[in-house]
């Protein structure tokens, strides 16, 4: 690993999923001329959340169906108020190109009898999901190569190159050779999702999360060091998870009318919401959950009797055909039959995420972060409950942005301090004086985010859980890492620790309970708009994260 080399290009995009592609294909197609470069830790046609298939996009303003000002309303209910809705507006703007041009590459959007698509009700008002089908992922890819786009797979993104106060480029590791590769451009995007391994989850697994594990904040990390700001660190999400199976449901579930009933059959959200019920914003549906279970009436389902045979025929469809087929196989061997069988579901592990939450880098209605030339979209961004369309859709804001403003050419920086300080990292984990594996390492601090960290929140536990991980930030730099793998392991490890921590300073922050369970602080049990309906901002200090409220 002590081997380097550069590569030139005009706009390097980190991360290849839903976010990255898009801004490669928006970027060649208005410049045919440019260079674009994908650097992507795995592979692109099977990488990120929509790695496997999505069943629906999940906000798509389609004409005759909602408009924009409703989109953008229905996204600030569930954000509670705090929402800085430039972003959400361009989402809701552009989502419909979206999916139109998903359906000529291939993908399929089924349609009503009278050849309507299929706009169904998930967000609190408003209808703003439409059923997909088709291999998402293959079918970007096939695009991205159609395309002549540089791909670099099975290169994780270890650092950001600056020159001076602007962005100019990115240094992966090759995970084939071992050796390091400066990515040079004069803009970056960070593409690479959310952080999933924030919390321990109920399977054990440190890979059984929710949100896709191979995403664990880097881009968070990566940017906060590069100087961007970070916001909706206290938004710790946790998501509804069929009990002992690796994947989603609740979306697909509630958009098609299934109930939520505790253990006494009860349909126990008319205590919490009685007016939206299932459809209640996240944060509240999950604060039920756990007040049942706390209640000792779980164990917490979904249940299907109630619905006619077609509905559930199309959950059926949704799932097993487009997003988890491993599904069918897992409710067949568990005797699960949604006629007649209700799927427990258990409570997900604290997760961030730009797209599921509010957790992410700050930046304008470009993307642009606020350093001069580093960008974001997608899962990494505060694009609050964007998904698969607001990924989509930033990323062609991004490279529409990049290639209006083309200064193309070599960014002149030739990334030697980067490479000698990775270098330098690289040395110390291959002695691995900690003696800790990166595994146990892992598990350690994702414990204690389950303890102290994970809502209900207090000062107290929030304290406690600074303070327990403040030696473990000096103790990583030398976790073992004898491989390129096991380096890639570490980085993960790191930025995972880094968003926790981050989690826990904005939570502190934020004295007032708000986004339902998600910062529900024990301290400050009131919701306290006329002081905190504002974002929490972090942004690196010369001593540390400095939290603030969002300057108007
Ligand atoms: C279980 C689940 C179900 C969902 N269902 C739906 C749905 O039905 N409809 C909907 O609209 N949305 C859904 N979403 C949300 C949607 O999938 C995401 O919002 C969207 O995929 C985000 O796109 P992205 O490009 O930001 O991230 P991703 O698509 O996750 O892509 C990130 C990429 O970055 C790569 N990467 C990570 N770290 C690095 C690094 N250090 N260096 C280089 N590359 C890196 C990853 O391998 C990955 O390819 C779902 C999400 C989940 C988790």
């Amino acid at each position: 690993m002590n081997r380097w080399e550069t590569v030139q290009a005009d706009f390097v995009i980190v991360g290849g999923g839903a976010a990255g592609t898009m801004a490669a294909i928006r970027a060649k197609e208005l410049n045919p001329d440019m260079e674009v470069v994908i650097v992507e830790k795995a592979e692109i046609s099977r990488s990120g959340a929509a790695g496997r298939g999505m069943d629906a996009l999940n906000n798509v303003v389609v004409p005759g169906h909602g408009t924009v000002e409703e989109y953008v309303e229905a996204v600030d209910i569930v954000a509670d108020g705090v929402l800085q809705p430039d972003i959400t507006r361009i989402i809701g703007e552009r989502s419909f190109g979206i999916l139109k041009r998903l359906e000529q590459w291939g993908c399929r959007f089924p349609r009503t009898p009278e050849g309507d698509y299929i706009v169904n009700a998930f967000h609190p008002k408003g209808r703003f999901l439409v059923e997909m089908r088709g291999d998402l992922k293959k079918i970007l890819a096939r695009e991205v190569s159609s395309l002549g786009i540089r791909v670099y797979n099975r290169h994780p993104v270890l650092d950001l190159v600056k020159s001076g106060t602007r962005i100019a480029g990115a240094v992966a590791l090759d995970l084939g050779t071992g050796v390091l590769k400066a990515f040079l451009a004069p803009a970056v995007l960070l593409a690479s999702g959310g952080a999933a391994r924030i919390g321990l989850p109920n399977t054990g697994y440190l890979h059984g999360t929710f949100d896709c594990p191979w995403c664990n904040g880097e881009a968070y990390k990566l940017g906060f060091e590069a100087g961007a700001s970070l916001t909706g660190f206290e938004y710790t999400c946790r998501s509804a998870m069929t009990r002992d199976f690796n994947g989603p449901g609740q979306s697909t579930f509630i958009r098609h009318g299934a109930w939520l009933v505790n253990g006494l059959g009860e349909r126990f959200m008319e205590r919490y919401d009685p007016q939206r019920m299932e459809r209640a914003p996240a944060g509240i549906r999950m604060r039920a959950m756990m007040e049942e279970e706390r209640a000792g009436r779980g164990p917490i389902a979904f249940s299907f009797r109630h619905l006619p045979s077609k509905v559930i025929e199309m959950i059926e469809e949704g799932i097993f055909e487009a997003e988890r087929p491993t599904m069918r196989a897992f409710f067949r061997r568990r005797g699960i039959d949604l006629k007649r069988t209700p799927v427990e579901v258990v409570m997900s592990e604290v997760y961030l995420c730009g797209g599921h939450g509010l957790s992410g880098l700050v930046a304008d209605r470009w993307g642009e972060t606020s350093v001069q030339g580093l960008f974001a979209a997608g899962d990494c961004l505060a694009n609050p409950y964007g998904f698969l369309a607001g990924a989509m859709v930033m990323g062609e804001v991004v490279a529409e942005r990049v290639v209006e403003r083309a200064a193309p050419g070599p960014s002149g920086h030739d990334a030697r301090d980067r490479i000698d300080r990775l270098r330098r990292a690289l040395e110390r984990h291959g002695k691995g004086r900690l003696g800790v594996s990166v595994r146990d390492f892992e598990y350690k601090f994702r414990r204690l985010v389950n303890e102290f960290l994970a809502p209900p929140k207090s000062e107290t536990k929030l304290r406690r859980f600074l303070h327990l991980t403040e030696p473990m930030l000096k103790d990583q730099e030398d976790l073992p890492a004898r491989d390129p793998h096991e380096v890639m392991k570490v980085f993960e490890a790191k930025a995972g620790l880094f968003c926790a921590r981050m989690a826990a300073e904005a939570s502190l922050f934020r004295t007032e309970s708000r986004f339902g369970l998600y910062h529900q602080r024990v301290d400050y049990p009131e919701k306290n708009d006329a002081q905190w309906k504002t974002r929490v901002i972090l942004s690196p200090g010369p001593e540390g994260p400095v939290v603030e409220k969002e300057r108007s």
